[in-house]
């Protein structure tokens, strides 16, 4: 599969190039040349298949030739090494539970899968690879526990200075190895604002190779696409008009997931749920698309003010605001709304939700307001424990923190501050004297 940039002034590139590049050189996303839908026979066959060969069948068309089979195989059996259950909540509304692996957030699966492909693409190579990164929260942690040890690769975290939780922090901060995290001054939008920057810089990219393991990168955002053909498998014969609510920021996961549909899995509509960073919800009400800086709530995940894969999202529609609409919907909700949503789970349901799934339940309850022939899959996109001070202040009760965190909390940070792309760029041409 060849990608071409959203932006049209680059030439079209191939699977291995898009990953190391992350972005095209006239600052475009990659986006696939072309979108083969998977025969019928795939979707009949599906209760017979196993998670790992749905996701090659769903993936294959998009890294091939550069991976070859049996590598995508392997790469793809090291990815999914935990499990993603659909929790019935009641009649209407079910959730997807995506936060079984390694950092227990959804990001784990795009940051091992990428791990994994730049790997595979550096095994014979002497130049490293930087990867740089932005993080609102759980990116961080799961890509630096993804690319750990991964030879040739240099892994750099950038991240809002005490806009993070401290689990996440630590789990960002603690690894060291091939790992450095960023402690920047401002807010996210500033650290992903400095690695755009970094990526245009010749001073730098004519010195190293730096990559994305954002979503704006190929090999991050398309293996999300995974969670809906799971969540497909697990209620395809007991439910019908199968809805996903995702919580969303930056519209990877989401975008990824109308990716699935595009390859012909029989998703009914998607809802689009946002905190205050409301952009889309804004957009699908006035068809105006505004950019803001982004505030900061208990949904920090998704505290983006200028959602990165949103142009994806407008190709996939190819820009007909109608055919978007008709596929889509957002509501945007306020961190009141969010604890009370967080108790009613709990206290209705006796499920333990963190702040984005909660955010992602309340988008359910909008949509089933007025289209109640459905039925709505949130995303439970992070373990609870990962907000620890959040949700146990709002269900009043201590969760048990899951070995995985418990591993990381005793750890000792090590971050670099910084304050402005100078300092950024300082340490990056560090990395490789
Ligand atoms: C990253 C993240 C999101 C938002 O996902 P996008 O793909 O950026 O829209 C939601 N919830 C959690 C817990 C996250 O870490």
């Amino acid at each position: 599969m060849n990608y071409r940039s959203l932006n049209k002034k680059a030439a079209n590139t191939s699977f291995k190039d898009a990953v190391i590049r992350g972005i095209a050189p006239d600052k475009g996303l990659y986006f696939p040349e072309s979108i083969t839908p998977l025969p019928s026979s795939f979707f009949e066959s599906i209760d017979d298949l196993s998670y790992e060969e749905i996701a090659f069948e769903a993936i294959k068309q998009f890294v091939s030739p550069d991976i070859p089979e049996a590598v995508l195989k392997t790469i793809i059996a090291e990815t999914l090494s935990f499990d993603f259950p659909v929790v019935n909540i009641n009649e209407k509304i079910s959730t997807l539970e995506l936060f079984h692996g390694p950092t227990m957030a959804f990001k784990d699966v795009g940051a091992r899968f990428m791990a994994r492909c730049l790997g595979y693409f550096n095994q014979n190579n002497t130049k490293e690879v930087t990867v740089l990164v932005a993080t609102s929260g759980d990116t961080g942690g799961a890509v630096a526990n993804g690319f750990l040890g991964v030879k040739g690769v240099n892994v750099v975290i950038l991240y809002p200075s005490g806009k993070v939780s401290d689990i996440q922090e630590k789990q960002l901060t603690t690894l060291k190895q091939n790992i450095t995290a960023l402690e920047v001054d401002g807010v996210f939008d500033d650290c992903q604002d400095m690695v755009k920057r970094a990526f245009l810089d010749e001073d730098l990219t004519s010195k190293m190779q730096l990559t994305s393991a954002n979503s704006i990168n190929v090999a991050r955002w398309l293996p999300q696409m995974f969670y809906f053909f799971f969540a497909y498998k697990q209620l395809h014969k007991t439910h019908q008009n199968i809805v996903f609510s995702v919580p969303s920021g930056n519209f990877g996961n989401i975008c990824a997931g109308m990716m699935a549909q595009q390859l012909g899995l029989p998703i009914h509509h998607f809802v689009a749920s946002n905190n205050q960073n409301n952009v889309v919800t804004e957009y699908l009400t006035t068809k105006l698309y505004q950019p803001k800086q982004s505030v900061q709530t208990i949904s920090n995940a998704m505290d983006v003010g200028n959602p990165s894969n949103f142009i994806r999202i407008q190709e996939i529609y190819k820009n007909d605001f109608e055919s978007l609409k008709s596929n889509l919907s957002s509501y945007s909700f306020t961190d009141d709304e969010t604890r009370e949503a967080l108790k009613e789970l709990y206290e209705n349901f006796e499920y333990v939700a963190d702040p984005h799934g909660a955010v992602g339940y309340l988008g359910c309850k909008a949509y089933l307001k007025k289209q109640d022939n459905a039925h709505c899959v949130f995303l439970e996109t992070a373990h609870p424990t990962k907000f620890l001070d959040v949700v146990t202040s709002v269900i009043n009760k201590d969760i048990e923190l899951p070995p995985q965190i418990e591993a990381v909390m005793d750890k000792k940070k090590e971050s670099i501050s910084i304050g402005n792309y100078d300092d950024l760029k300082s340490v990056l041409l560090n990395t490789i004297s």
